[in-house]
């Protein structure tokens, strides 16, 4: 079934020419409307929700044959797990009753006003149950600058990176949706090399600019996700920042990897944007070279033109700055690479897991998608737009990213992803 859309086509539903989320987008979240109602399922357009559970409710999603009630849930997880081809079937109805020209819900007032909510008066949530995350390391860019900062020139990129893409597993349970702050880690760390470790709140956090895919339907146990069969498992994209502190993970990293320096938080833009709305934004993916090994090699080697954005709004300050602008389709590694790999042990996704790209970084300075490389390890740091200096962040600064396409006079984006760093909480509160 075709999912790409007439440039031209439009809602009823007033949309900005630099809105994120016109018709040909339709992306799926979970809210509540402020207040008092109980979470469900909604897909945005312009800056209004949509309520999945009344289009179901008044039988104007039936072509789809849902199961009841598939959107009166606080995850898309349901939803997700369809084959794609229901999937498609529901975005085809959206796409249908949205369009400036069909008068089902556009003549139909109280339809209109029951099934349309204004942003504004909107709680958003964390769109989806992930069971597991995972986290790649997939920019050649940042992996070889880090590589540089860490172990020099000569041996950047480790001897096993441009033959598989690398990645850890990562911790699902602090995972949360843009806006929710997030409280400075405290831990072990070692200020002075060769000297015994000291403990404290971390001074060098920092965030990470990343995208993450979520599995729609997942694989069996034993049965590995055959590289042309990648796509298929995979349901949409939302922005990611992987919160990390520096200082903790310099400390722990060796023998095993990243473990405290990662798993105190992970923010995640609350609209899922599809493959069918990413479709027009298609493009090439980086030549890989040396070749590689056949369960890698890509029938159809593609990934998405995205532009990436970072902002910055120090504590205190009136207006962010502009601190970052990058593009998904530097990644070496693609979306089904990361896919295949992950799956060729035989390794179980489930719907929802996250996987998540890694540091999107370009190859010019302004284009580094961490502070650790925007300030080169804090030799160099940034002047903000009050004139603060900051060679990581400190407490009570914002950390905005957004994503989009830009098409021919539209967009197709994901919002933003949004935090604000706390203090340490010390001991004596458990949180509950
Ligand atoms: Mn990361």
């Amino acid at each position: 079934m075709d999912q790409t859309v007439d440039p031209r086509a439009k809602s009823f539903v007033s949309v900005t020419t630099d809105s994120h989320f016109p018709l040909q987008n339709l992306p799926y979240g979970v809210f509540s409307p402020r207040g008092h109602d109980t979470p469900r399922v909604g897909v945005r357009i312009g800056d209004m929700v949509v309520d999945l559970t009344v289009l179901q409710e008044d039988d104007l999603l039936d072509e789809a044959e849902l199961p009841y009630g598939i959107f009166a849930c606080p995850w898309l997880n349901p939803f997700m797990s369809l084959p794609a081809e229901q999937r498609r079937l529901v975005r085809a109805c959206l796409l249908r009753l949205l369009d400036e020209n069909e008068p089902t819900l556009r003549d139909d007032r109280d339809l209109r006003a029951r099934t349309l909510r204004p942003l504004h008066a909107c709680e958003l949530h964390m769109p989806v149950g992930v069971p597991d995350y995972t986290d790649f390391y997939s920019s050649r860019e940042h992996a070889t600058n880090v590589g540089i900062m860490f172990r020099g020139a000569e041996n950047a990129l480790m001897p096993n990176w441009l033959h598989l893409p690398v990645g850890y597993h990562g911790r699902a349970s602090s995972l949360i949706v843009s806006g929710q702050p997030v409280v400075r880690p405290q831990g072990q760390t070692q200020p002075v090399e060769g000297e015994p470790p000291v403990f404290g709140p971390s001074r060098l956090l920092d965030f990470e600019l990343e995208m993450g895919f979520f599995i729609g339907a997942g694989n069996g146990l034993g049965y590995p996700v055959p590289i042309d069969r990648a796509q298929d498992h995979i349901f949409g994209l939302v922005l990611v920042n992987d919160w990390s502190a520096r200082d903790i993970q310099k400390w722990e990293y060796q023998p095993l990897g990243p473990f405290n320096s990662k798993n105190f938080a992970t923010s995640v833009s609350p609209w899922v944007v599809t493959l069918e709305a990413l479709e027009p934004f298609r493009c090439a993916a980086p030549p890989q070279e040396p070749a590689v090994l056949p369960y890698l090699a890509e029938g159809d080697r593609h990934t998405y033109d995205i532009n990436l954005e970072v902002h910055l709004q120090a504590a205190g300050e009136a207006q962010p700055l502009r601190i970052c602008a990058s593009n998904f389709r530097h990644l070496y590694w693609t979306m089904a690479q990361q896919l295949a790999h992950h799956t060729i042990t035989g390794c179980n996704l489930n719907t929802g897991d996250l996987l998540a790209s890694g540091t999107i970084s370009g190859s010019t300075p302004d284009s580094f998608g961490s502070l650790l490389e925007l300030t080169w390890r804090g030799t160099k740091p940034l002047r903000t737009a009050g004139g603060a200096e900051r060679r990581f962040l400190a407490d009570g600064d914002t950390v905005s990213m957004s994503a989009w396409c830009q098409g021919d006079g539209y967009r197709v984006g994901f919002g933003e992803v949004t935090g604000t760093v706390l203090p340490a909480h010390l001991f004596g509160n458990a949180g509950r």
